[in-house]
């Protein structure tokens, strides 16, 4: 069973370079022993770098979710199962995600406190995220509360921490958001990762994310768009991005 080594590593910034087998090699992707790469999902982009053996150098490119991590390459000639390969993961990509994945819950849960917006979907970018809320009444929804909210959590120097526990802890909590999801997670997985913004959110999540919320950006909301019946989709951006 493969490692995936970046659920183990907190904060989620600075990957680091790491050595690993070749177990499978499907088209152009191949299978590693294991893997600190972070495979597209829950809206954060993958992982991207670069893939080395003793023979050949090639791109790493968007590393994507399995039951085994896949990491397609820009080619797989020269590599071979049984291969020791070197991966180099692109930090300042990496880096930049966790930041906006991380702004993400907490704007998610501002958005949640402020207007009982639920978030229904969203993608992370390396300059800009888009958010899709869902509100009762969405005459409601201020953008300067909302943005005023977010970035005094960032400001106010929260920690962040992750956990293992068990379903019935994390449906039982009476403070933990966003647990919907959780019935598309097979049984056999009785333990999550539960991520927690100390006093502003605590839901399961398999992302990456800082330590702290001072290793954060401000943001600013760019773009507000109607997306339908009681839905907007909101854009945000770093302000010194
Ligand atoms: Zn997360």
């Amino acid at each position: 069973m493969q490692e995936k080594l970046h659920m183990t590593q907190h904060p989620g910034t600075n990957p680091p370079s790491f050595t690993s087998i070749i177990t499978g090699i499907i088209d152009d992707n191949i299978f590693l022993k294991d893997s600190y790469c972070y495979p597209r999902g829950g809206g954060q982009p993958g992982d991207t770098g670069m893939i080395s053996n003793s023979d050949a150098q090639v791109k790493l490119l968007e590393t994507l979710p399995g039951e085994s991590i896949i990491h397609p390459l820009e080619s797989v000639d020269g590599f071979s199962i049984g291969d020791e390969i070197k991966c180099l993961i692109d930090q300042q990509r990496r880096n930049k995600n966790t930041a906006m994945h991380t702004i993400q819950h907490i704007f998610s849960a501002m958005a949640n406190d402020l207007f009982e917006a639920e978030t229904v979907g969203n993608q992370i970018g390396e300059e800009q995220t888009r958010i899709d809320l869902l509100f009762p009444d969405r005459d409601k929804f201020m953008k300067s509360d909302l943005e005023e909210s977010v970035n005094s959590v960032i400001k106010s120097r929260k920690n962040v921490s992750i956990h293992k526990w068990d379903r019935e802890s994390i449906l039982s909590h009476d403070q933990m958001r966003h647990t919907k999801f959780m019935d598309r997670i097979p049984r056999t997985i009785t333990e999550l990762r539960v991520v927690e913004i100390e006093d502003i959110d605590l839901c399961p999540c398999a992302g990456t994310h800082v330590d702290n919320t001072s290793k954060l950006s401000e943001m600013e909301i760019t773009n507000v768009k109607s997306k339908g019946s009681g839905k907007l989709r909101i854009t945000y951006q770093l302000k010194n991005g």
